[in-house]
Protein backbone atom coordinates (compact mmCIF):
# COMPACT_ATOMS: atom_id res chain seq x y z
CA UNK A 1 0.00 0.00 0.00
CA UNK A 2 1.39 3.29 -0.74
CA UNK A 3 0.99 6.92 0.73
CA UNK A 4 -2.07 8.85 -0.63
CA UNK A 5 -0.20 11.19 -2.87
CA UNK A 6 -1.56 14.34 -1.18
CA UNK A 7 -0.01 13.76 2.07
CA UNK A 8 3.70 14.64 0.47
CA UNK A 9 2.37 18.35 0.52
CA UNK A 10 0.91 18.46 3.71
CA UNK A 11 3.26 20.82 6.18
CA UNK A 12 5.27 18.83 8.63
CA UNK A 13 2.80 20.08 11.54
CA UNK A 14 0.03 18.19 9.72
CA UNK A 15 2.03 15.01 9.29
CA UNK A 16 2.47 14.55 13.09
CA UNK A 17 1.28 11.39 14.59
CA UNK A 18 -0.36 12.72 17.68
CA UNK A 19 -1.76 15.89 15.42
CA UNK A 20 -3.31 13.31 12.96
CA UNK A 21 -4.59 11.16 15.99
CA UNK A 22 -6.13 14.02 17.32
CA UNK A 23 -7.53 15.23 14.11
CA UNK A 24 -8.99 11.74 13.65
CA UNK A 25 -10.59 11.58 16.91
CA UNK A 26 -12.17 15.63 16.94
CA UNK A 27 -13.94 14.65 13.23
CA UNK A 28 -15.21 11.34 14.75
CA UNK A 29 -16.31 13.08 17.97
CA UNK A 30 -17.99 15.67 15.65
CA UNK A 31 -19.63 12.84 13.30
CA UNK A 32 -20.78 11.10 15.80
CA UNK A 33 -22.64 14.24 17.82
CA UNK A 34 -24.42 14.90 14.53
CA UNK A 35 -25.52 11.34 14.22
CA UNK A 36 -26.77 11.25 17.51
CA UNK A 37 -28.72 14.55 16.65
CA UNK A 38 -30.03 12.59 13.50
CA UNK A 39 -31.14 9.74 15.62
CA UNK A 40 -32.97 12.16 18.05
CA UNK A 41 -34.26 14.67 16.36
CA UNK A 42 -33.85 14.28 12.37
CA UNK A 43 -32.84 17.72 10.84
CA UNK A 44 -32.57 20.42 13.39
CA UNK A 45 -33.48 22.79 10.88
CA UNK A 46 -36.30 23.53 8.66
CA UNK A 47 -35.85 23.67 4.87
CA UNK A 48 -35.70 27.56 4.11
CA UNK A 49 -36.00 26.90 0.46
CA UNK A 50 -39.60 25.13 0.95
CA UNK A 51 -40.90 27.37 3.63
CA UNK A 52 -40.21 30.18 0.91
CA UNK A 53 -41.03 28.40 -2.42
CA UNK A 54 -43.51 25.68 -0.74
CA UNK A 55 -41.20 23.29 -3.08
CA UNK A 56 -39.74 20.61 -2.01
CA UNK A 57 -35.54 20.96 -2.97
CA UNK A 58 -33.44 18.33 -3.59
CA UNK A 59 -32.47 18.44 0.34
CA UNK A 60 -35.80 18.38 1.68
CA UNK A 61 -36.69 14.93 3.45
CA UNK A 62 -33.00 14.35 4.08
CA UNK A 63 -33.19 14.55 7.84
CA UNK A 64 -36.09 12.60 8.03
CA UNK A 65 -34.40 9.81 6.14
CA UNK A 66 -31.30 9.90 8.38
CA UNK A 67 -33.24 9.39 11.09
CA UNK A 68 -35.33 6.98 9.52
CA UNK A 69 -32.25 4.86 8.33
CA UNK A 70 -30.60 5.36 11.81
CA UNK A 71 -33.59 3.56 13.40
CA UNK A 72 -33.49 1.06 10.38
CA UNK A 73 -36.97 2.11 8.90
CA UNK A 74 -35.37 1.36 5.09
CA UNK A 75 -39.00 1.99 3.56
CA UNK A 76 -39.34 5.55 5.36
CA UNK A 77 -35.56 6.34 5.04
CA UNK A 78 -36.66 5.90 0.89
CA UNK A 79 -40.12 7.70 0.95
CA UNK A 80 -38.34 10.77 2.85
CA UNK A 81 -35.44 11.08 0.26
CA UNK A 82 -33.50 8.07 -1.64
CA UNK A 83 -31.05 10.26 -2.67
CA UNK A 84 -29.82 11.68 0.64
CA UNK A 85 -29.50 7.24 1.08
CA UNK A 86 -26.70 7.06 -1.83
CA UNK A 87 -25.24 10.12 -0.36
CA UNK A 88 -25.04 8.73 2.51
CA UNK A 89 -23.72 5.65 2.25
CA UNK A 90 -20.97 7.40 -0.50
CA UNK A 91 -19.97 10.32 1.80
CA UNK A 92 -19.56 7.96 4.65
CA UNK A 93 -17.31 5.75 2.61
CA UNK A 94 -15.71 8.48 1.16
CA UNK A 95 -15.10 10.05 5.31
CA UNK A 96 -13.91 7.17 6.07
CA UNK A 97 -11.73 6.57 3.12
CA UNK A 98 -10.24 9.55 3.85
CA UNK A 99 -9.76 9.86 7.42
CA UNK A 100 -7.95 6.16 7.50
CA UNK A 101 -5.81 7.03 4.56
CA UNK A 102 -4.59 10.32 6.35
CA UNK A 103 -4.43 8.63 10.40
CA UNK A 104 -2.54 5.21 9.10
CA UNK A 105 -0.71 7.35 5.96
CA UNK A 106 -1.63 4.68 3.55
CA UNK A 107 -4.24 3.75 0.32
CA UNK A 108 -6.17 1.69 3.08
CA UNK A 109 -9.95 1.60 0.97
CA UNK A 110 -9.53 1.72 -2.83
CA UNK A 111 -10.89 4.87 -4.70
CA UNK A 112 -14.74 3.26 -6.11
CA UNK A 113 -13.72 4.68 -9.50
CA UNK A 114 -17.03 5.20 -10.50
CA UNK A 115 -17.62 5.68 -14.77
CA UNK A 116 -18.15 9.66 -15.92
CA UNK A 117 -21.85 8.21 -17.70
CA UNK A 118 -22.92 7.01 -14.43
CA UNK A 119 -22.57 10.20 -12.55
CA UNK A 120 -24.29 11.82 -15.48
CA UNK A 121 -27.10 9.13 -15.66
CA UNK A 122 -27.50 9.78 -11.33
CA UNK A 123 -27.53 13.42 -12.18
CA UNK A 124 -30.36 13.28 -14.75
CA UNK A 125 -32.45 10.59 -12.33
CA UNK A 126 -32.32 12.95 -9.28
CA UNK A 127 -33.38 15.83 -11.60
CA UNK A 128 -36.23 14.27 -12.52
CA UNK A 129 -37.01 12.83 -9.33
CA UNK A 130 -37.09 16.31 -7.63
CA UNK A 131 -39.68 17.80 -10.45
CA UNK A 132 -41.73 15.27 -10.67
CA UNK A 133 -41.89 14.90 -6.58
CA UNK A 134 -42.95 18.68 -6.75
CA UNK A 135 -46.11 17.39 -9.20
CA UNK A 136 -49.54 17.88 -6.56
CA UNK A 137 -51.02 14.93 -8.17
CA UNK A 138 -51.34 11.46 -7.34
CA UNK A 139 -49.29 9.27 -7.94
CA UNK A 140 -46.22 11.90 -7.72
CA UNK A 141 -47.59 13.14 -4.57
CA UNK A 142 -46.39 9.62 -3.05
CA UNK A 143 -42.67 11.24 -4.35
CA UNK A 144 -43.19 14.44 -1.51
CA UNK A 145 -41.24 13.57 1.69
CA UNK A 146 -43.78 12.58 4.71
CA UNK A 147 -44.61 15.36 7.29
CA UNK A 148 -42.50 15.80 9.93
CA UNK A 149 -43.54 14.20 13.01
ZN1 LIG B 1 -35.66 21.50 1.16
Amino acid sequence: MKEPAYFATLPPFWKKTSVRVTVCILVVAVVLAGLVIAFLVGSPMPCVFHQLTGLHCPGCGGGRCLKALLHLDILRAIHANPGVIVAFFLGAYYGLRLLCNYLFRREIFPDLHFPDWLWYVALIGFGVFYILRNIPVYPFSLLAPPPVV
